[in-house]
């Protein structure tokens, strides 16, 4: 059986520096932001907000300069984006381009759509959205059914996304389509290959025939949405890598979506909100928050250890698909514990209440989204060799 180390690394000299101006903004720009919207941590989006972290070089930090980066370490990067997750700043309207779409573009289109796109992401000007999930394709992401053909004016797109998270703010999507009909790629693949025929392209959200219709969900809140492409005309050059290549690149993709801290810190309010409340006369409730305290320092460890991984240019996507199982099972049981220890002497409408009300009905979508539970599982499952 193959073994996996993940080797926690340790900060480097600058950090705690760094850590210490990060909070003393936070101070200032999250003076007004209520704890009940600060629940919503990475969810919550604010354009000025990314234009203001944009303003102080904390988005792109470890890209190229060229593209508007500012050089710094994955380490330093991840002490900006742990401070951020810790009080839950609204981050949401930057999150995915920052995190993936930016990547992608400088590895995959580095001279044509990058120096273009990636500098206005660095200034928090350029948000994305993810267009992978279909009506009939989730998991089994090799079964989307839009298309694009390839046109004398362009690639001509239709079909239709879902689930697509901020598309209603988002300037671009990253789509995932098919630029050949799946029985066709196959036909021309040797052997078993159904991942072929599947291109990435960059989508102005503002093209004629893309219609974004809001979905809300069980919060009653406006996050994820369907998009539907109608005859959608996209420019040649904004196919990204190399067309049939679409699989290779979405995996790359996917391990920057699920390497961050956000996989387990997205109820850190809770936590606040418990210890703030917790009765230090009462044994239980220092062991049920001591064990959650305990679970956060140990995910931290092995998320740090992702973000070592990605600093050595290493593929991630096993410790990452680990941190993002077991916190989404630290978070999904926090719910449980504020209502075995707070339930019945929570006062209805502190923030207390409207945390654990919040995150009750948020954390059911941890293990969904960025991949579900099973999908990660059979993913640690192979790479440890035992399937
Ligand atoms: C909050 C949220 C935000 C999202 N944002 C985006 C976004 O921005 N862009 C985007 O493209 N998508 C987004 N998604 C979609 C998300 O990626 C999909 O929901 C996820 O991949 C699962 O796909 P599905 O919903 O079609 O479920 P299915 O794939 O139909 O799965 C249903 C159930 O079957 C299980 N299952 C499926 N296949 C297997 C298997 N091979 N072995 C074992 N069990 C299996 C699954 O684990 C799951 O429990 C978001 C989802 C959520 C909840």
């Amino acid at each position: 059986m193959q073994g996996l180390l993940i080797d926690p690394g340790s900060l480097p000299p600058g950090c705690e520096a760094l850590r210490t101006e990060v909070r003393a903004f936070l101070a200032e720009a999250m003076a007004d932001i209520p704890p009940a919207r600060r629940n919503r941590n990475w969810s919550g989006a604010s354009p000025e907000f990314s234009r203001m972290m944009g303003q102080r070089g904390w988005l792109g930090m470890t890209w190229p300069r060229r593209y508007g980066g500012q050089e710094r370490s994955m380490l330093e990067r991840y002490v900006v984006l742990e401070e951020m997750l810790a009080v839950g700043a609204p981050v949401g309207a930057h999150w995915v381009a920052e995190r993936q779409s930016g990547p992608l573009l400088m590895r995959y289109a580095p001279d044509t759509l990058a120096p273009r796109i990636v500098p206005r992401i660095a200034r928090g000007e350029a948000f994305f959205c993810i267009g992978m999930s279909e009506p009939d394709s989730g998991s089994d992401l090799a079964s989307i059914r839009t298309q694009a053909q390839r046109h004398a004016s362009g690639w001509v797109i239709n079909g239709r996304k879902l689930w697509t998270s901020g598309a209603h703010r988002a300037h671009y999507m990253i789509a995932l389509v098919r630029t050949q009909p799946r029985g066709e790629s196959q036909a021309h693949d040797k052997g078993d290959n159904r991942h072929g025929g599947m291109s990435q392209f960059l989508v102005d959200m503002q093209t004629p025939g893309l219609t974004v219709r809001p979905i809300l969900n069980q919060l009653g809140e406006h996050d994820f949405n369907e998009v539907t492409f109608d005859d959608v005309l996209v420019p040649h050059d904004n196919l990204i890598g190399a067309e049939g290549d679409g699989w290779k690149q979405v995996g790359a993709e996917l391990a920057y979506e699920r390497s961050g801290p956000e996989r387990y810190l997205s109820s850190s309010q809770l936590l606040l909100e418990m210890l703030d409340e917790a009765d230090p006369d009462d044994p239980r409730h220092a062991v049920a928050l001591g064990r959650i305290v305990a679970h956060y320092g140990t995910l931290r460890q092995m998320s740090l250890g992702v973000a070592v991984m990605l600093s050595r240019g290493e593929n991630p996507a096993l410790a990452a698909a680990l941190v993002k199982d077991q916190g989404a099972l630290v978070e999904q049981a926090m719910p449980d514990v504020a209502h075995d220890l707070f339930g019945g002497r929570v006062t209805p409408g502190s923030t207390l209440d409207q945390s654990m009300r919040y995150t009750t009905l948020a954390v059911p979508s941890f293990s969904l989204r960025g991949g579900t539970r099973e999908i990660m599982r059979g993913m640690i499952a192979k790479g440890l060799d035992l399937r």
